[in-house]
C-alpha cells in the first residue's frame, strides 16, 4: 500500500487579506480535481466565510473534511487569551453547521499564542495542524523529522513536511516559486502538503497584497499553479487523505495495546 499523506487546504480570505474570489470560483474546480484523483483533503476554513457562502461549504463537506483556520484569519499572537479563544471556539461552532464534527485546527500564518495548547483543548480540539513555517530554514527540517501525527499530551500535531533537503516547507507556494525545478526537491519523507485556495486565482487578484509580495507570492499562480500541483501530487507517489483519517488509523494499534496490558 502506497503511504499516506495528509493533503491540507487553506480555505481563508483571497490571499489571506480580503475578497472571497477564490472561494466561489476555485472551489469547485478544485473539488473536481481531487474527485478525478480520488483524492480527499483537510479544509481548514477561516469561518466568517460560512456567512456569504454556506452552501459550498457544505458541497466541501460531503467528501472531505472541515477544519477550523480560525474566525477571521487574525494572528492568535496579536490577540489577548479571551480573543484567542474566541477565535478557536466560535470558529469551530460556526463550521459545525456544516453538520460534521470539526476536529482540527490551524493557527493562520502558523503563528500560535502563548497557552495555545491549552486553549485548543479548552476549545475541544482533536489535532492542530499549526507546527509549520512559510519561510526557508531549518526549523522545516526538525519539523519534518517529527512522526506526523505526534501525539502531545491529550490532542496530536501534524507538523509540516520539507523538501530542498529540509530547507523549504513542502508547499505550493514553494512549488511554484521553484518551478520547474521544484520537481527535484521533493523529499520521500513527505507526510502532508499544505496549499491556499488563493493561489489558484490570476496574478490580479493579488493587489490586496502590498506591492513589493505581489510578484513574489504570485509566481506561477492561476492556471500554471494546477499543472505545478498535479506534478507534485503524482511525484509523492502516496494516497492523500485526510488528516482525520490518518489519526483514526495511527491511533487504533495504540488504545488496542492499552487495553490488552
Ligand atoms: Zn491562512
Amino acid at each position: 500500500m502506497s503511504k499516506r499523506i495528509a493533503l491540507t487546504v487553506d480555505l481563508e480570505p483571497d490571499w489571506g487579506v480580503r475578497g472571497t474570489r477564490a472561494l466561489r470560483e476555485i472551489t469547485p474546480r478544485f473539488l473536481r480535481f481531487l474527485e478525478e484523483r480520488r483524492m480527499r483533503a483537510t479544509f481548514f476554513v477561516v469561518s466568517d466565510l460560512m456567512d456569504s457562502s454556506g452552501e459550498v461549504m457544505a458541497a466541501l463537506a460531503e467528501r472531505h473534511e472541515i477544519a477550523s483556520h480560525g474566525r477571521s484569519h487574525r494572528a492568535l499572537d496579536g490577540l489577548d487569551r479571551a480573543d484567542a479563544l474566541r477565535e478557536l471556539t466560535e470558529s469551530r461552532r460556526r463550521l459545525r453547521q456544516c453538520g460534521k464534527e470539526v476536529e482540527g485546527f490551524r493557527a493562520p500564518f502558523f503563528r500560535r499564542c502563548a497557552g495555545f495548547s491549552r486553549l485548543l483543548r479548552e476549545a475541544g480540539y482533536r489535532y492542530d495542524a499549526s507546527l509549520g513555517s512559510v519561510v526557508p530554514g531549518p526549523v522545516n527540517g526538525r519539523l519534518d523529522s517529527l512522526p506526523c501525527p505526534f501525539r502531545l499530551g491529550p490532542t496530536y500535531e501534524f507538523p509540516t513536511s520539507a523538501m530542498g533537503g529540509g530547507l523549504l516547507p513542502l508547499s505550493l507556494t514553494w512549488l511554484r516559486l521553484l518551478a520547474p525545478l521544484a520537481g527535484r526537491l521533493l523529499q520521500r519523507s513527505a507526510s502532508l502538503l499544505y496549499l491556499h485556495l488563493h493561489e489558484f486565482l490570476p496574478a490580479e487578484t493579488a493587489s490586496v497584497l502590498p506591492a513589493p509580495l505581489r510578484p513574489v507570492l504570485t509566481r506561477n499562480c492561476g492556471e500554471a499553479a494546477w499543472g505545478i500541483l498535479d506534478e507534485a501530487l503524482e511525484a509523492l507517489d502516496g494516497e492523500f487523505v485526510t488528516c482525520s483519517e490518518i489519526l483514526n488509523d495511527s491511533e487504533e494499534p495504540a488504545r488496542t495495546a492499552t487495553e490488552l496490558r
